[in-house]
């Protein structure tokens, strides 16, 4: 199956196309922008802490050796544990285990084509888009794909303590073929590709959860939380990288609408609100994934395609400039917040009515055939 017919796009419609990446690759393109820039970056500083004061309009951090700095504007984009939630939300909140982990790897991809059977099932297609298989069972959800230069895969199995949240906790291909040892009609394809990874590649992630929560920003403001420091995503929704860089362009729009330092409170919290339903959508997306993929059967096999297929990446997804979106909807959004004039986004799948959920709720609601944040249109 190609990446398109598996995202259950359109590929000849520039509009619905997805893009794959390699994420060194993305990187490096990111740090070569921040260098055109004037913007100075300083690394290896450990952020402890965050405090605001409203009366001076400012905001800062405090680092591990007690130095502070300030700004106008804090953005809180240090991922899954940040240290953000006492001024946000007052305490903290810290992330659970997911209760799954997964194994994760790319590799120079002459390395898996050394092996006759993977690259016959592995051959490019003729126009040299790469090629991508999913498979799923009961309890595991395992994805394989290769590019022009790298072998990609990825297979989920439960935490059982051998994972951590670090890129640098690797595992070994023979700790993986014990897990896909006992699963029926593993493909032999898919064991040479494991065999075929270089040691001290492999990652084993643990996979943390926090349900959605929705105030991103302090109490006056000036900090404001972005990706993961706001909200966790399974790899069943496919999207964490994605909205962690839809929050930064959202957000840049939203402060430029702003138009100046004094207004910056405005921009975070409307940016709160134009991002809050759309990423909880999607957080929820992948809870049901998971929940459907994990049970070899639909949440709710009688619901739209949401529910169905491997994983259908809708319009309401795919098709969204949160730049544009923000320009457009800045003023309406500013006057709910002040005047409590009527505001509904439009960024979520057409028809849903939000309704505040936590996974397990969802999960609960969605096997009663519940009404759920998942009802609307989702194709
Ligand atoms: C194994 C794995 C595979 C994934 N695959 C995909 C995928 O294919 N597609 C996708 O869209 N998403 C994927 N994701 C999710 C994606 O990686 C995250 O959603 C995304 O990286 C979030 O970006 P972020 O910038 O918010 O946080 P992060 O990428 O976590 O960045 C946070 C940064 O803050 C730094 N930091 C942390 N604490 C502090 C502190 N106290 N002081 C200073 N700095 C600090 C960290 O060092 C890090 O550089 C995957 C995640 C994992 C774990």
């Amino acid at each position: 199956m190609d990446a398109e017919s598996f995202l259950g796009v359109d590929a000849g419609n520039p509009a619905q196309r997805t893009y794959r990446h390699s994420r060194p690759k993305f990187h490096r393109m990111l740090l070569e922008q921040l260098a055109e820039t004037a913007v100075k970056v300083e690394y290896d500083m450990e952020v402890m802490d965050y405090f605001e004061d409203a009366s001076r309009g400012r905001a800062g951090v405090i680092l591990k050796d007690g130095s502070k700095y300030e700004a106008d504007l804090v953005v809180a984009a240090d991922g899954l544990r940040g240290n953000s939630w006492s001024l946000v939300a007052g305490k903290p909140v810290p992330a659970k285990s997911s209760g799954k982990a997964i194994f994760r790897v790319a590799y120079p991809v002459e390395l898996a084509l050394a092996d006759p059977m993977v690259a016959e099932r592995f051959k490019l297609q003729e126009d040299g888009r790469s090629v991508l298989e999913l498979w799923t069972g009961p309890d595991i959800q395992s994805i394989f794909w290769r590019n022009q230069h790298e072998m990609h895969w990825a297979v989920t199995h439960d935490d059982d303590g051998s994972a951590a949240e670090s890129w640098g906790h690797k595992a070994t291909p023979e700790e993986v073929l014990k897990y896909t040892a006992a699963v029926a009609g593993w493909p032999e394809v898919a064991t040479r590709v494991i065999k075929a990874t270089p040691a001290d590649q492999l990652v084993n992630w643990r996979l943390m959860w926090r349900d959605p929560q929705p105030t991103w920003t302090s109490p006056s403001g000036r900090v404001v939380q972005l990706g993961d420091a706001a909200h966790t995503f399974l790899p069943t929704s496919g999207n964490g990288g994605t909205q962690a860089m839809e929050d930064a362009i959202s957000l840049a729009a939203c402060i430029a609408k702003a138009g100046c330092k004094e207004n910056i409170p405005d921009a975070t919290r409307v940016h709160n609100l134009l991002r809050f339903e759309r990423v909880s959508c999607l957080q929820a997306f992948g809870v049901v994934n998971r929940a459907k993929w994990s049970a070899a059967k639909a949440a709710n096999p009688s619901a739209n395609k949401k529910t169905q297929g491997p994983m259908h990446l809708g319009k309401w997804i795919l098709v969204h400039d949160p730049e544009e979106y923000a320009c457009q909807r800045y003023d309406e959004a500013l006057s709910h917040l002040k005047h409590d004039t009527p505001f509904q986004n439009t960024n979520t799948p057409p028809g849903l009515k939000y309704k505040p959920w936590t996974i397990d709720t969802l999960i609960a609601a969605a096997e009663n055939g519940e009404e759920t944040v998942l009802d609307g249109d989702w194709d």
